[in-house]
């Protein structure tokens, strides 16, 4: 089994003087695809901005790599090779589509490495390089959600953190998102890490997965494994218990 690139242990995120994450714990290994699953306000972006970064954790510890990463700032997280593509779709809407891609890879140095990168997203999602003079903010939804994902990928990061790409997509681009996600994972072995609603396509594409409950983990097991679990059947498939 690979070694796990990332581990959280008792995890705690308070926003104030609310705790919303009451000391979870998950583990995340080398090339995996792992997806977070909860109804709304579970705690599963609060998760995410916590390994990004973006908030500080009020007690427990997150490892990359082996390494404690729960002090270290968000654009030195990128360095080490963690990105997140945020919910919202939070892309640089006065800025073109090429240069939304290129500030992703504001940590490379090597300008020739970009190019290459850029040249594989444009592959993986061809309307990024059609639209690359358009501004981002005129981009429809799922456009905008490509670029999202592209832009965490120009980092070449070895962990990818997804937060939500379906929201707001028509099935069918869901179905083509998640199959380059899967093409990602598969030909680079990048480790995803998969925040979503939608449990049924996370489920499908994800290797494990964690179910959370107000700010905690509840059920822990292999994607198949939780496919088939009727409390998971009942509250996120939408099956009639
Ligand atoms: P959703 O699927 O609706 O996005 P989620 O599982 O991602 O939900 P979080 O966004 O992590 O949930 O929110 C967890 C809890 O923290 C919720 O009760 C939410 O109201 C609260 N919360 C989130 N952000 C803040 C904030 N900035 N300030 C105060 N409370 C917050």
């Amino acid at each position: 089994m690979a070694a796990p690139l990332l581990e959280i242990e008792n995890l705690r995120v308070k926003y104030g003087n609310v705790e919303v994450l009451h000391g979870i714990g998950l583990t995340v290994r080398q090339g995996e695809i792992v997806t977070i699953l909860g109804a709304n306000g579970a705690g599963k972006s609060t998760t995410l901005r916590a390994i990004s970064g973006l908030l500080r954790p009020s007690g427990g510890e997150i490892r990359f790599d082996g390494k404690p990463v729960h002090s270290v700032p968000a654009h030195e997280l990128v360095k080490l090779g963690i990105a997140q593509s945020p919910e919202g779709r939070r892309i640089f809407a006065t800025l073109t589509v090429r240069e939304n891609l290129m500030l992703g890879a504001f940590t490379r140095r090597d300008k020739a490495q970009s190019a290459r990168t850029l040249a594989w997203i444009h592959q993986l999602f061809p309307v990024l390089k059609n639209r690359g003079e358009q501004l981002a903010g005129t981009l429809s939804g799922g456009e905008q959600q490509m670029l999202a994902i592209g832009r965490a990928l120009m980092a070449n990061p070895r962990v990818l953190l997804l937060d939500e790409p379906s929201l707001g997509l028509a099935p069918l681009l869901v179905k083509a998102i998640f199959q380059t996600l899967r093409e990602i994972n598969q030909t680079t072995g990048v480790t995803i890490v998969l925040v979503e609603q939608n449990a049924r396509a996370a489920l499908k594409l994800a290797h494990r997965g964690y179910v959370m409950e107000v700010g905690r983990i509840v059920l822990e097991d292999s994607a198949e494994a939780l496919l088939a679990d009727p409390r998971v059947q009942k509250a996120y498939l939408g099956a009639r218990a």
